[in-house]
């Protein structure tokens, strides 16, 4: 390792919390699918920021939205309207089943807002005996106290005891456990329709049809947490459009801002009422920066044929993986939606990661389960062929 970088780990560890088992090395530079390190390497950019950014690095909308935001006015205040605000929030209402969002700035605080708005909403319905959280094992749902309690691994959990009462939880794709679990006391059911942090698993289409049918019976609201799955990760602006299955309540981040960090809740109307004015707030939440690159995100999105063109490379994509999982027998098939895909390996997870790294490609491994590509969903056949030769060249020698 040449000394660029060693200084710099020198210094982070010095001054920077022990939070993270980073790798060692220092991006500075991104275009599209490609992003460069300190020492001017170049890699092709299978994480994305962990599905942050979706349209790939430097996009040309993207950054003239930031660009021009930043020559009129980068920050005001709740207190008054926010023109761009008003304008994401439109673009998320017409195109979704919702009809009210909240903004704030990660993927955790919309959660937390979703999770405060369903006993809101309970409690003025029901009464209040009726507050309790119910999620799944395995799944992720951010830092805060409230939901790292509502995800269910307790690696999360451990050293932040007394956790926050009315949390319970219940397996995926297992609708008698969930018709088990839900009582008269749930006031919500939030389910990832993929679980992401948890390895790359999708909600089987029956368990989500079970799920919305016993909120139904027992007078929940069903959240969908999209903080991964949303704004076009899996080759539909929202993963619950592959079901016909609708939330009461959606969360999204990640992809949102297109690297610009910005969080939102959606809810219908009905539920969305419970809040009112002075019941939850975010300093920060949907600023004039942040929803001006929200807005440009969408707007590329939403142009005729784009998400056509993402299930086409996504489906080459993940036949191509599944192909290199057959020819070295790693076991269990790739799985995952448009480009939220992940190969399950049972051995060796961190060891490819580090030699893909080596050769020119970034990936992770999700949940010491899988490793998870989620490439920019605008990646081309030529880089998604170069990823596919580096892992075939990776898994020839390490398997
Ligand atoms: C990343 C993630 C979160 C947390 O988002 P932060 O912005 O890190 O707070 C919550 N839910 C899911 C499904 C996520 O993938």
């Amino acid at each position: 390792m040449s000394t660029e970088t060693e200084k710099l780990i020198q210094e982070g560890q010095a001054v920077v919390m022990n939070t993270y088992g980073r790798l060692p090395m220092a991006l500075v530079k991104g275009e599209g699918s490609w992003v460069w390190d300190v020492e001017g390497n170049k890699y092709l950019d299978f994480v994305s920021g962990i599905a942050v950014n979706s349209l790939g690095h430097k996009h040309p909308e993207v950054v003239k939205a930031i660009q021009k935001q930043t020559e009129e006015i980068l920050h005001t205040s709740n207190l008054y309207w926010i023109p761009n605000q008003i304008h994401l929030a439109k673009l998320l209402v017409e195109n979704s089943f919702a009809d009210k969002v909240f903004f704030c700035n990660s993927g955790a605080e919309a959660n937390e807002g979703a999770i405060k708005l369903a006993r809101k909403y309970a409690k003025a319905h029901y009464g209040n005996e009726k507050y309790e959280i119910l999620s799944l094992k395995n799944s992720f749902h951010g830092r805060t106290l409230a939901t790292l309690t509502a995800t269910g691994q307790t690696k999360y959990q451990a050293g932040y005891e007394p956790l926050p009462e009315g949390f319970a939880y219940a397996e995926l794709n297992n609708p008698d456990d969930l018709k088990q679990k839900i009582t008269d006391k749930t006031a919500a059911v939030i389910i990832e329709p993929i679980q992401g942090e948890g390895g790359i698993i999708p909600a089987e289409l029956d368990f989500l049809q079970t799920a919305r049918k016993l909120c139904d019976e027992k007078g929940a609201l069903l959240i969908f947490d999209e903080v991964q799955t949303g704004v076009g990760r899996t080759g539909k602006l929202f993963a619950h459009e592959w079901s016909s299955v609708k939330p009461d309540i959606m969360t999204l981040a990640k992809a949102l801002g297109g690297g610009v960090p910005i969080g939102a809740m959606l809810a219908k109307d009905e539920v969305a009422s419970a809040f009112k004015p002075g019941d939850h707030a975010s300093t920060f939440g949907g600023n004039p920066l942040a929803t001006a690159a929200g807005c440009a995100v969408l707007k590329v999105m939403l142009e005729e044929g784009f998400f056509e063109d993402v299930q086409e490379h996504a489906a080459y994509f993940k036949a191509e993986l599944q192909k290199l999982a057959d020819k070295y027998q790693t076991g269990e098939p790739v799985r995952g939606i448009g480009f939220l895909l992940g190969w399950p390996l049972a051995k060796l997870g961190p060891e490819t990661v580090n030699a893909c790294r080596e050769k020119g490609l970034l990936i992770n491994f999700a949940g010491g389960k899988a490793l998870r590509f989620v490439p920019p969903i605008n990646v081309s056949y030529e880089e998604i062929d170069r990823a596919v030769k580096i892992l075939d060249d990776v898994f020839s020698s390490l398997w």
